[in-house]
């Protein structure tokens, strides 16, 4: 018996193809080689991997799956992406059907593409991935930034493996997070003196996130439609949690609201005067990417600053880090401070402190679990105060109880203890 396969030539080519079987399922592609003995050579080999299969040793990747890469081509274009069957596109392209597509997944997804390149998917293994990690904590990284670009990773194996691209993915660490949590918070003054510095366009939008605690994504969704008398419905479709809620427009809010009423007038010049169905509009369009201003108006109110992107120490005004004797362009600095998000916790945690019980503060900011009650440890000092003044009332109560009750009793005789 020759074994599993044979060599054959096809129509128009000089090299020869071969076939072989696993499982039933044929296999054919092309060896490379228009000699014989060498086509022979490369079937042999492949005979060996089926063989491992079978025995159980090793699972048969396939001449489909050894050609699949971590990414194509960084600059690649839209056009080639959507076709595109490396790993990352395929991820892509799987997030945006989802609806899970998010600036931050397409940062993430990036540096992906950038770190891990058109590296070929089955060479990656869990030591290479470990040397990785280890890289990046020398170079300064948290752990939660290292661990979303590895989390994306893994997902985009996972992704080829469910649609049976790819048979087995490197195994990939998770780094404890503990401790690294983000505890940014603002309060009142840092709150003013970010909003002085924004943008007219940017304040009633951050003024919303201050008081609410509504999500970035969700504010800019936010259309005229969904004012209904004083309260505000944020649709489903728009709400992160899919959960559709209702926002009572009370007190700042119904004054907020009534400005921006008035703002809804958009006047170019040369153009006929529109209205915004957006509540929150840039001359009439949904509010973007605001990350710039931000970031200027944060280290204004010296809440943020722009670091050296390599050691984030300090750069001059030229933005030359003297620590490394090299001077970076503005948009390649790294950004350290407030977050916008940061009003989200600050939201949650003034309303707890103000007497607010949890479940009713987490049906105005649109958190689904009370994780983050116990994350950001957000607790009503009040209730604990009461608690300790209560006990120490009842403690005192009883002490002087029993003064009484000592007083009372009837004297003992000298010398007994
Ligand atoms: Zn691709
Ligand atoms: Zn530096």
């Amino acid at each position: 018996m020759r074994g599993n396969g044979r060599i054959f030539a096809r129509k128009n080519s000089a090299v020869l193809w071969c076939a072989y079987y696993l499982r039933g399922r044929e296999f054919r592609e092309s060896t490379g080689h228009s000699d014989p003995k060498k086509a022979e050579k490369f079937l042999q080999a492949r005979r060996r991997e089926v063989g491992a299969d079978q025995l159980g040793v090793r699972p048969f990747v396939g001449p489909a799956a050894e050609r699949v890469k971590i990414s194509c081509d960084l600059d690649a274009d839209q056009e080639v992406r959507a076709k595109c069957d490396c790993l990352c596109c395929a991820l892509e392209r799987d997030l945006k059907f989802r609806g899970k597509e998010s600036q931050q997944n397409t940062s993430n997804l990036n540096r992906v593409r950038r770190d891990f390149g058109e590296l070929r998917a089955i060479a990656l293994t869990a030591d290479d991935v470990d040397k990785y990690i280890e890289q990046r904590l020398a170079e300064g990284s948290a752990p939660a930034s290292i661990n979303r670009t590895t989390q994306l990773l893994g997902q985009a194996f996972h992704f080829g493996i469910q649609r049976k691209r790819l048979t087995s993915a490197p195994d990939i660490r998770h780094l404890s997070e503990k401790g690294n949590e983000r505890q940014g918070f603002f309060g009142e003054t840092e709150f003013r003196a970010v909003v002085d510095n924004l943008p007219a366009y940017m304040k009633d939008f951050v003024r919303f996130a201050y008081f609410t605690g509504m999500r970035r994504g969700e504010l800019a969704s936010l259309k005229w439609e969904d004012v209904d008398g004083d309260v505000l419905r944020l649709r489903a479709e728009n709400a992160k949690n899919g959960e559709a809620r209702a926002v009572p427009l009370e007190g700042e809010l119904a004054e907020l609201i009534e400005r921006r009423r008035e703002a809804r007038r958009v006047k170019m010049e040369g153009r006929p005067l529109v209205l915004s169905a957006w509540i929150f509009h840039r001359d009439g369009e949904p509010i973007g990417d605001f990350r710039k201003v931000w970031r200027t108006a944060c280290c204004m109110a010296g809440v943020g600053k722009l670091v050296c992107p390599t050691c984030e120490g300090p750069v001059d005004a030229e933005y030359n880090c003297a620590n490394c004797s090299r001077t970076w362009a503005r948009e390649e600095l790294k950004y350290i401070g407030r977050l916008f998000h940061d009003f989200r916790r600050s939201a949650v945690r003034d309303m707890v402190r103000a007497g607010v019980p949890e479940t009713v503060a987490m049906t105005i900011s649109g958190h689904k679990t009370r994780s983050m009650f116990d994350r950001y440890n957000i607790t009503n000092d009040r209730d604990q105060r009461d608690a300790l003044r209560a006990t120490q009332e009842y403690r005192q109560q009883q002490a002087s109880a029993l003064r009484e009750k000592i007083a009372a009793m009837p004297q003992r005789s000298a010398g007994v203890n």
